[in-house]
């Protein structure tokens, strides 16, 4: 049942949807300049399958957390009744520092700083590389500055400026990645010259080139006498990647990261490469970017590393974050300095979140705090309505949601128990692309099925094939939380024919959907459509609270949700069997009258 606020709250909604437009025609509803599918779904009122489906029927494949700019957005939402307006048109403009004055210009884009993310093997020297950079290229007045550790830094090179996320590892900038955000624009790659190509630079090769990254090799410890760099060289370029002295356009730079040599040739690379990139931004527009580090501290509170993409942060914005929100209390940037305002590319630690947001959230400044807080009611119903949502992507909706006439392209990541076999599933799977279907492996490996792989998968909409191995906790959980299709094999035909048939768009889910229990719709209480309650009889199996349910009419499905509460008589309850009496109440379920049928189901893995 609709609690009083939430009452109040859908009042409030509305109101505010109708006061942006008071002729006919479809609502105004104000958008940031970019957002993730749920939260599109929750800005709407409407489920993010909603939103999938509808994103799918045009072409695109999106994920629940998956980004989405403003102008894709603003083509799904007419469906749903709405017209799209950029957040900006409505109001707030940036003060500049110094003159405050009010910037009538809109849209003026400039170049903005590139963000790099150092990857590699372990031990290979990522965080000697990072603390390198770090420590030398601060100019002299900010060295007496503390220099703190908040998830991202920037350095000053030829008057330019360069921003590091100081996260490496693979699975923290993927997680980032799968959660919908592409904060990075360029991989530095390091591998280390006395131990060359190891399967972590595999991985992370595939990791950035899954993102459609540009790489720059730091070929590191060449201080080492048994240092062999054109080794290294000869190894990436049989991987694909191919350094310039082979012909290809990958740089590679040899350095030690330990001694700080050839790091002004890394960062010229950097340079080089942002300038070919043509990174751009507009700092007048309301602030987005990503969060990218998360920490609750025991006297300030929730504390949040952002980085900026678009527009300019300032002290007092109201600003949301996956389900949370708040206004921008403080900031401070990585010397550790007060700051009031950061722009495109600038990392710095916020405080004001009422709670702590999650790495990898999509952030972004609300017009007001009304607004602000409305998206996140929004965003917290519609989380609890994802908990009890299908996944999102299988293999078989990948091939079955492209339009026809265009080619095909199924991702995969591929695990098996030994190099042997990965190698046998490799070479098999590469020759089934058919005419207008394509395989793309994104990353094979030997070794159980990680949390890394699954991340990569839910990034880049593709699907983790494991033969004679299975998924670790951690990954399980991931691809639960993702919506990211885990199969597992031991038979390798079988493996084979599943993919065929997925080309074909014949596969058989791997999921079955499981009937729990039906009832019937006997009345309907209540008057008003938001609070009302359906009196059922439960006809077979049982009902449960919280579980997955349809509403049939006619045998077709009309709503698809979750029952959120469950009376008998006076009391709540979990469970009413069969041939029981109860009233039923489904969040969102509006439109519903006697005879209607009420189905709960939920899903199984089929074996
Ligand atoms: P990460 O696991 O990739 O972050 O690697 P680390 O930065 O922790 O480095 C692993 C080890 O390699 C440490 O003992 C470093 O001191 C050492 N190391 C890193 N860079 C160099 C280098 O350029 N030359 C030498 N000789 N050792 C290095």
């Amino acid at each position: 049942m609709a609690t009083k606020k939430e009452q109040e709250l859908n009042r409030d909604s509305s109101a505010i949807k109708k006061s942006a437009s008071r002729k006919t025609g479809p609502q105004e509803l104000i958008l940031p300049a970019a957002l993730s599918v749920k939260q599109l779904g929750a800005s709407m009122g409407v489920s993010p399958i909603e939103v999938i489906k509808h994103l799918m029927r045009n072409g695109v494949m999106a994920g629940i957390n998956q980004g989405i700019d403003f102008d894709l957005a603003a083509v799904v939402v007419p469906a749903f009744g709405f017209k799209a307006k950029l957040v900006e048109a409505v109001g707030s403009q940036v003060e500049s520092e110094g003159h405050g004055s009010k910037d009538e210009d809109k849209g003026e884009v400039i170049q903005r700083s590139p963000v790099v993310t150092i990857l590699g093997h372990v031990d290979h020297g990522k965080t000697t590389l990072l603390d390198t950079i770090r420590s030398s290229r601060v100019t002299d007045a900010e060295i007496g500055g503390i220099t703190q550790h908040i998830g991202a830094y920037q350095v000053e090179y030829k008057d330019q400026k360069i921003t590091f996320l100081d996260t490496p590892g693979h699975a923290a900038f993927t997680a980032i990645r799968a959660r919908g955000a592409s904060v990075t624009d360029i991989a530095i790659l390091v591998v280390a010259a006395d131990d060359g190509v190891m399967p972590q630079t595999i991985e992370a090769i595939n990791h950035a080139k899954a993102a459609a990254l540009p790489i720059i090799v730091a070929i590191n410890k060449t201080d080492k006498p048994e240092s062999d760099p054109d080794k290294v060289k000869r190894q990436l370029t049989e991987r694909g990647l191919i350094i310039e002295e082979f012909g290809g356009d990958v740089i590679a730079v040899p350095i030690s990261a330990k001694n700080n040599l050839g790091i002004e040739d890394l960062l010229e690379s950097v340079l080089i490469v942002a300038e070919i990139s043509e990174l751009t931004a507009d700092p007048q527009k309301l602030a987005a970017g990503v969060v990218i580090e998360v920490k609750l501290d025991r006297h300030k509170g929730p504390v949040a590393t952002i980085l900026v993409k678009e527009g300019t942060l300032k002290i007092g914005d109201a600003m949301v974050a996956g389900t949370t929100w708040g206004k921008v209390k403080a900031m401070t940037n990585d010397l550790g300095l007060r700051v009031k305002l950061a722009g495109p590319a600038v990392p710095a630690e916020i405080l004001g979140f009422s709670s702590l947001p999650q790495a990898g959230d999509l952030f972004f400044v609300a017009p007001d705090d009304k607004t602000a807080r409305l998206y996140v009611e929004n965003a917290l119903k519609s989380k609890e309505e994802d908990l009890h949502l299908t996944r999102t992507i299988t293999l078989e909706e990948v091939m079955s949601g492209i339009p026809a006439g265009e080619e095909k392209e199924l991702n995969l990541i591929v695990k098996a128990d030994t190099q042997g076999s990965v190698e046998a599933v490799r070479s098999s799977l590469t020759g089934m692309d058919t005419a207008n279907a394509r395989i793309n492996i994104l990353h094979s490996g030997n070794g159980g099925i990680t949390e890394g792989d699954v991340l990569l998968a839910s990034a880049s909409k593709g699907i983790v094939l494991g033969f004679n191995v299975t998924p670790e906790t951690s990954a399980e959980r991931a691809a639960e939380q993702e919506g990211v299709e885990i199969r597992t094999y031991n038979i390798i035909y079988k493996l084979l024919e599943d993919v065929e048939a997925a080309l074909k768009g014949l596969l058989e889910p791997a999921y079955k959907d499981i009937i729990q229990g039906s009832a019937i719709i006997r009345v309907v209480f209540g008057v008003r459509k938001q609070s009302r309650v359906a009196g059922v009889m439960v006809t077979s199996g049982r009902l449960t609270k919280g579980a997955n349910v349809r509403l049939i009419r006619e045998e077709q499905v009309l709503f698809e949700g979750s029952i959120t509460g469950l009376r008998r008589f006076k009391d709540e309850v979990n469970e009413v069997n069969s041939g029981l009496e109860c009233g039923v109440d489904i969040r969102g379920l509006e439109d519903f009258a006697e005879g209607d049928i009420l189905e709960t189901h939920r899903r199984e893995r089929n074996r």
